[in-house]
């Protein structure tokens, strides 16, 4: 490194952000001289979505909301699919625990590693970036935050930029005939927060991804009357019970009603809409020419190895892509752009990155239609910016096995995946069972989930 030290913003402090301070920290334990890191997180604490938050449309400070977390979400892949491989959950909490933990869980468990590294005065807490340039004559950034209760705004200069601000939190809103006259509910999944609200009422809900396969199955839980899926591209397949009725897209709301028309002609009185319709990525706070433009897929546009912005390398963003693999592969992303900034990893020329980024492209666009070739395509992605850094290794064909063993269940019983236990790639032990099937377990506390299944 030259001798006036780096400075490098960090934008966001959940799971990507957090997972970039472990990197420079997992460096400098090494005795390696890292840059000066600034972390800015504009909420009240690091955790990102994971960190629940009740209110919906503004925040505390008259922000739009981030998270679009829910009270009782429990994971809905194996906690062995996302294990970080330089701290297990084995040892984070003491002991073994199921493989399907609710949020409070995750959230204990991903600031757990970063609280150990002693790093939180890195973070600048409830400081939002409002701002960010690029002056490509002096190749320095120019940043502004603002702090949520004083209100003071700095501007400060950056050699590098990580965003790491997600990407599941600016809702896609279609709009469908009818909608402003609808006799009932409409809310996106990003304002949905509890199941209770919906017992006893018939619901729509709209996609057929995560949200809604989660959302259906929370209110199911929690009492729901009735579920109808709505579907644009193909139904989810599962094996729903009873009360759950699939349909194809819908087409209009009869005027001052309740009443919703499906595209092969049938109908459905509803008490509310869920849209799971996903979500943009969002950047308002970035310089038109540093915001990343891109769906929400596998091989993202314009980046580099999925990290490095190809055209300015000095701004990378962790955590764009469509998600199977979640934390371990933000951090594989992570101590990529870390050595990208320490000098040792060199990014190609331009032309050479967009060779490259073409080639990733025209293989992502020949994955087969199934999980397992997403799945596999991601593993590959994984694996191969592994390869890059000292990030320890992992069985990654593990975690594709226990992704498989995990869609099994999920067609099997989509009401009973939760209570089918893994086994730790990372410590070989198998997860126990928990004490309660999901489906009956309304204690989602971390001290019921932790110290309940202590054995
Ligand atoms: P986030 O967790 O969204 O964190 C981004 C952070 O950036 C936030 O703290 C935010 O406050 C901060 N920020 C944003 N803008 C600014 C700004 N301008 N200035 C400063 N700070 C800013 N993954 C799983 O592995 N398992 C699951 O069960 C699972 N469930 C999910 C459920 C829901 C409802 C959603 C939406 C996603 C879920 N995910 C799950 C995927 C999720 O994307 C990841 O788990 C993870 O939270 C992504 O981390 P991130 O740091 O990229 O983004
Ligand atoms: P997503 O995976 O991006 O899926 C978006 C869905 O919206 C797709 O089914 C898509 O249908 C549909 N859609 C988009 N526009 C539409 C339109 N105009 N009309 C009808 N349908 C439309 O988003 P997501 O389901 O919100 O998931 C986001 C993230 O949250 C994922 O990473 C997921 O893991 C996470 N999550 C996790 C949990 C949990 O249980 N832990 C719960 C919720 C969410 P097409 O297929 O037709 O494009």
């Amino acid at each position: 490194m030259s001798s006036k030290k780096l400075r490098v913003a960090i934008i966001g402090a959940g799971p990507s952000g957090t997972s970039c301070l472990r990197a420079f920290k997992s460096a400098q334990e090494k005795g390696q001289e890292i840059p000066e890191i600034v972390c800015f997180e504009k909420g009240e604490d690091w955790g990102g979505l994971w960190n629940y938050n009740w209110r919906t449309g503004l925040d505390q400070s008259g922000n739009p909301v981030h998270g679009s977390m829910y009270r009782h979400l429990w994971s809905n892949g194996p906690k062995e699919c996302l294990e970080f491989a330089d701290y297990t959950f084995e040892e984070h909490f003491g002991h073994p625990i199921p493989s399907f933990p609710p949020r409070e869980v995750l959230q204990d468990y991903i600031t757990g590693r970063v609280n150990k590294s002693g790093i939180k005065h890195w973070v600048r807490l409830n400081t939002a970036v409002i701002g960010c340039t690029y002056d490509p004559s002096s190749s320095v950034f120019t940043l502004k935050s603002k702090h949520n209760t004083t209100k003071d705004e700095v501007t400060e200069t950056f050699d590098y930029v990580i965003t790491c601000t997600g990407h599941f939190s600016t809702p896609n809103v279609p709009s469908f005939e009818g909608m402003e006259s609808f006799c009932g509910r409409i809310l996106h999944a990003h304002d949905f927060r509890a199941a209770e609200e919906f017992k006893g009422k018939d619901i729509l809900v709209i996609g057929t991804s995560y949200s809604a396969e989660d959302i259906a199955s929370q209110c199911y839980k929690y009492g729901v009357k009735s579920v109808t899926c709505s579907y644009r591209t193909a139904p989810m397949g599962f094996h729903w019970p009873d009360n759950f009725t699939t349909v194809p897209l819908l087409t209009r709301i009869e005027p001052n009603s309740k009443k919703c028309h499906f595209k092969d002609g049938s109908t459905a009185e509803v008490d509310a809409i869920i849209l799971c319709t996903g979500y943009q990525h969002h950047f308002p706070f970035l310089a038109p020419d540093l915001q990343l433009k891109t769906a929400n897929r596998l091989h993202c546009d314009s980046l580099h190895e999925g990290v490095v912005m190809i055209d300015n390398p000095k701004m990378m963003y962790i955590g764009m892509q469509d998600q199977w693999f979640t934390f371990n592969m933000f951090d594989a992303q992570a101590w990529y752009a870390r050595d990208v900034i320490l000098g040792k990893i060199a990014v190609p020329d331009k032309a050479k990155m967009e060779e490259e980024w073409k080639t990733c492209r025209v293989a992502e666009e020949a994955i087969e239609a199934t999980d397992e070739a997403n799945i596999r395509y991601q593993a590959n992605y994984v694996e191969r910016l592994q390869g890059f850094t000292d990030y320890p290794t992992f069985d990654i064909e593990g975690v594709v096995q226990a992704f498989l063993e995990w869609e099994h269940n999920k067609h099997e019983n989509i009401m009973t995946f939760r209570d089918k236990p893994h086994k730790s790639l990372m410590t070989g032990t198998m997860a126990p069972v928990h004490h309660t099937p999901w489906m009956k377990a309304y204690d989602d506390t971390i001290e019921s989930y932790v110290e309940g299944n202590k054995q």
